[in-house]
């Protein structure tokens, strides 16, 4: 597999606390939560960021993506209170881990405009 932290985390070569796994996505805990639900979701398959995402390539596993954060949401008991989903992309958007991944969080009222 790939270079990246999560894709050891894929592998479960490092730890991490899953919260849900199907055939083409996983979500687990942030290590450095930034809300009382902080959940990262990412495609097993390796794409660095959302440059590399194309509507026709990825439609199907963008849709789960979303899929999932509504599920994971539910699970979490943060659904019907509202929550938010973040990717970031490159630099000046602030991604640290190049290999792409839907942030999930909620469990607090979110602050406008971001950081
Ligand atoms: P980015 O800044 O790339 O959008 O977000 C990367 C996220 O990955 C950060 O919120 C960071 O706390 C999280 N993270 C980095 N390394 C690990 C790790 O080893 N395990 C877990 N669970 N999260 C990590």
């Amino acid at each position: 597999m790939g270079n990246t932290i999560f894709s050891k985390i894929i592998s479960r070569e490092i730890p991490a606390q899953i919260v849900f796994e199907n055939e083409t996505l996983l979500a687990f805990r942030d290590i450095n939560p930034q809300a009382p639900v902080h959940i990262l979701i990412i495609p097993k398959e390796e794409i660095p960021t959302v440059r590399e995402i194309s509507g026709k390539k990825h439609a199907e596993l963008l849709a789960n993506m979303y899929d999932a954060a509504n599920i994971i949401a539910e699970n979490e008991g943060i659904s019907s209170d509202g929550f938010r989903l973040v990717i970031n992309c490159g630099k000046n958007g602030g991604q640290e881990v190049y290999h792409l991944h839907m942030h999930l969080l909620g469990g607090r009222k979110m602050n406008w405009p971001p950081g």
